[in-house]
């Protein structure tokens, strides 16, 4: 289908795009890659009558570190994140997330920032931020604000942006040494949503679990962690049997919906061989097999 008629602004800086949100407010949408307006819009779900493209502001397209944290600029597409040396080394959960969000043609348009702000509960991304403890910046005509991903997701597709901010960039915090994480996932074909899914990292002292965050995706409204399960390895070594009774915690305190891709019974299970996978794979990468 076709997109309805639209006005199209394609602002040349942050300040004349922010003008144009608070112009227009709950009438207008941000434009990122377009990877998820495009289709929201040709299916009659969503329908702005103006679109602002930030594809033009170079203030948005940063990758960069400041004192060893990570930040991506608004318009950093899954592609040149994915195939950036400093995400691999400063974000290597990002890293790990990059290739399973939809194929190479949609990680070429579609951006990260756009994925966050997206807040589909299927997606990948979110999920990377939850775990990681990413913080949000965000920008309106009046000023400027910090949120923690831990509040930033609020339900499907729903955040606490406002509809006059943008999005500016997301920052993940510093990745240390003796942090492992994964992103592990099932889904029917390569690049479809996941079924459900998970963005763990553990940080290990002296070979005992210092902390942990398991975020899982596509079993809720919103990514989720399970504190229950991250209580059980925290202050343990890293072990086997350790990580199956953190899968069991998962599958006894995650409560996902059935559709047509999975009953909630079998995402609980996927759910629980995820949580050994990803803990195995985490502790793998600090030079712990499991
Ligand atoms: C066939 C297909 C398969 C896909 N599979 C996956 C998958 O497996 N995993 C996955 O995570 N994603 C998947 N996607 C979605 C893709 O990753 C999109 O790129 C992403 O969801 C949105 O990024 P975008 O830059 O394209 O955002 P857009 O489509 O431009 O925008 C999406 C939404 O976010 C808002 N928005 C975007 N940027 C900002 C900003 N800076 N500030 C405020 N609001 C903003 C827009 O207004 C809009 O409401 C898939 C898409 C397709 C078409």
């Amino acid at each position: 289908m076709k997109n309805p008629p639209f006005n199209y602004h394609r602002p040349a800086t942050l300040t004349e795009a922010l003008d144009l949100l608070a112009a227009h407010g709950d009438d207008a949408k941000v434009l990122a890659g377009g990877q998820s307006l495009l289709p929201v819009m040709a299916l009659r779900l969503g329908r702005p009558d103006h679109v602002v493209d930030i594809a033009a502001i170079d203030e948005l397209k940063h990758i960069a570190t400041a004192s060893g944290a990570l930040s991506l600029g608004a318009m950093v597409r899954h592609a040149q994140a994915e195939t950036s040396p400093m995400v691999a080394e400063h974000a290597p959960v990002v890293a790990a997330a990059l290739p399973h969000v939809g194929h190479r043609a949609i990680r070429n348009r579609g951006t990260v920032v756009g994925s966050i702000a997206h807040a589909d509960a299927a997606a990948e991304m979110p999920a990377v931020c939850l775990t990681l403890g990413a913080t949000l910046h965000l920008a309106s005509a009046t000023g400027t604000r910090e949120i923690a991903a831990a509040d930033f997701f609020l339900g499907f597709f729903t955040t606490a942006a406002l509809p006059e901010e943008l999005v500016t960039s997301v920052t993940f915090p510093p990745w240390s040494a003796t942090s492992g994480g994964a992103v592990v996932e099932i889904s029917r074909r390569h690049g479809d949503y996941a079924m459900c899914g998970l963005a763990c990292a553990i940080d290990v002292a002296d070979g005992v679990i210092e902390s942990a965050a398991l975020s899982f995706f596509g079993v809720a409204s919103t990514p989720i962690r399970v504190a229950e399960a991250e209580a059980i390895v925290v202050g343990q070594r890293p072990s086997p049997a350790l990580f199956a009774q953190a899968a069991e915690v998962v599958a006894d305190v995650l409560s996902p919906d059935s559709d047509i891709h999975a009953t909630a019974n079998h995402r609980r299970q996927i759910a629980a061989v995820l949580t050994r996978r990803g803990l195995a794979q985490s502790a793998d990468q600090i030079g712990i097999p499991v």
